[in-house]
């Protein structure tokens, strides 16, 4: 009846049937964000990954337990260990106080999350708040595993078995790594601490066996994740940046301090399935946060679009693809949810009783029991296609044709649709047509004053004084707005570009 859930797992780089570490459960950790500048809108892909995969796994029925993590010391302006501290380097320039850097971004990180319906997960883990556990891992695996130089303590990657199979690197290819630190026994080998140089001092330092310092930022992964949620979980998420260096870290990490042996079992690596999210690209690469302006979320709501018609935008590629960013391919995704949005809408309109997103979310079963057999194919449909590795273009396919079915109960139908919006995340048993007006912040023009200027046309209109309506119209067109009579999705008036 329902379709096993299968994901690829980028460690064997197959599609692997989930089977949970604990029964019924599932245990997720996402690398989050390093908060020292605002997020862009690739960096929130990820997280809408992340989410669609949190949200599918409870639609399955298992018990979610996410963490994701907030980066606030530790991560280089390279991965490797090249550059500064990102934090550091921020506060430096700004001559600001890290803390109040880090407090502010993540608070936008948080505002973002929450504009693109991304589920809170069970656990935001700081960085810093880890700093004691972080040192006790340390202390742990360094004996067999680490070796001192002047700069700090580094992990020897040929002590674990494996080294650098998630991405296909070798120990001595070191792919993608610079030899940046003197001493280091392999290119590969990184950085556990980070000892403060002498005569510096930094904002973010702690005492160590190896002296005064700083995590190095593939450490506080392994320490959170193993602490939150056992070694070894369910699923390590993370973009496909992570595939090179930091998550392979992590995994050496991981295998050192649980004394497990080859990567040929998985959970060796600390998680049973790796997974990543391939990158949101744009041609002019202003999305890179280190190019000064770049594409975050409230360009685009600057720009008057609602930040779910990024979110679709993201939905309608498959998570492993790569998805290139345009201004066109954002306003096809928004009229894309639009057109949802006024399906549902209307079935809300037949429906006396609201129907609302379930409290405590869905599952599959659920909705079976709970619906009407004409509606039951697409949700075995809609079931298949999440379930086969979260194909949610194909999954909003099948919402559609849900959607457009003649002759069904609308509230049976309402049911089936806010059941499948648990794991799309579009809100569309709240959302109206209004919401995803296009209001651009540069506009010449309030709302309020082109409402009312339609409302006296209609109202001209219905006298057949259409002189008056045409010189509305007109006198709205040299403001910038074009009224669109008879357009087949609703919209009234569109702001000319
Ligand atoms: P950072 O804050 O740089 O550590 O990145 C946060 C998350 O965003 C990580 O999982 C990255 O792999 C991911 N990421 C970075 N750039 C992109 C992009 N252009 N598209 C998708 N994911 C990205
Ligand atoms: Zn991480």
């Amino acid at each position: 009846m329902t379709a096993p859930l299968r994901l690829f797992n980028s460690l064997t780089r197959e599609l692997e049937t989930f089977h949970p570490v604990h029964p019924g459960e599932a245990r997720v950790y996402s690398c989050g964000p390093t908060v020292y500048n605002y997020p862009h809108i690739g960096n929130m892909r990820a997280y809408v990954f992340a989410d669609i995969l949190g949200r599918t796994l409870s639609w399955k029925g298992y018990a979610l337990t996410h963490v994701i993590n907030i980066t606030d010391v530790g991560h280089l302006t390279d991965d490797a260990d090249a550059g500064e501290d990102k934090l550091e380097k921020a506060a430096a320039e700004r001559a600001q106080s890290i803390w109040d850097i880090a407090k502010h971004y993540t608070e936008a990180y948080w505002a973002d999350i929450d504009a693109l319906n991304i589920r809170q997960p069970a656990r935001w883990s700081v960085a810093t708040d880890y700093i004691e556990p972080m040192l006790a891992f340390a202390k742990e695996i360094a004996p067999k595993h680490c070796y001192e130089l002047d700069s700090g303590l580094y992990f020897d990657v040929s002590t674990v078995a494996d080294y650098g199979r998630l991405a296909r690197a070798s120990t001595d290819e070191g792919e993608g790594r610079i030899e940046a630190v003197e001493g280091k026994r392999h290119p590969a080998d990184f950085a556990i601490w980070r000892k403060t140089p002498p005569g510096e001092k930094r904002q973010m330092e702690w005492d160590s066996p190896w002296g005064r310092g700083a995590p190095g930022w593939h450490l506080e992964c392994s320490v959170m994740s193993g602490k939150l949620l056992g070694f070894p979980f369910d699923i390590h998420t993370g973009g496909i940046d992570h595939r090179e260096i930091h998550h392979p870290n992590e995994i050496a990490q991981n295998q050192a301090f649980t004394e497990c042996g080859s990567l040929d079992d998985a959970a060796c690596s600390g998680a049973r399935v790796w997974m990543h999210n391939n990158f949101l690209v744009e041609r002019s690469g202003k999305m890179s946060k280190s190019a000064g302006e770049f594409l975050r979320l409230q360009l685009l709501v600057d720009k008057g679009y609602p930040p779910l018609a990024y979110r679709m935008m993201c939905l309608q590629a498959h998570y492993r693809s790569e998805l290139e960013f345009s201004w066109d391919g954002l306003g096809a995704a928004l009229t894309r949810l639009k057109r949802l949005v006024m399906a549902v809408e209307a079935l809300r309109a037949q429906v006396a009783e609201p129907v609302a997103e379930p409290e405590g979310g869905w599952t599959q079963l659920r909705a079976h029991d709970e619906l009407d057999a004409v509606f039951l194919p697409y949700l075995a449909r809609f079931d298949a296609a999440v379930s086969d590795d979260l194909n949610t273009p194909v999954a909003l396919t099948v919402l559609e044709e849900l959607l457009a079915l003649k002759k069904a109960d609308p509230r049976e139908k309402l049911v089936a649709a806010a059941a499948m919006d648990t794991v799309l995340g579009l809100k569309l048993t709240t959302l109206t047509r209004s919401d995803l007006r296009l209001r651009p912040k540069a506009a010449a023009i309030a709302e309020a004053e082109i409402e009312a200027a339609l409302a006296r046309r209609k109202a001209a209109r219905a006298e057949k004084d259409f002189a008056t309506s045409d010189a509305i119209r007109d006198e709205l067109a040299a403001k910038g707005v074009e009224v669109m009579d008879g357009d087949p999705l609703g919209w009234e008036w569109k702001l000319g570009s």
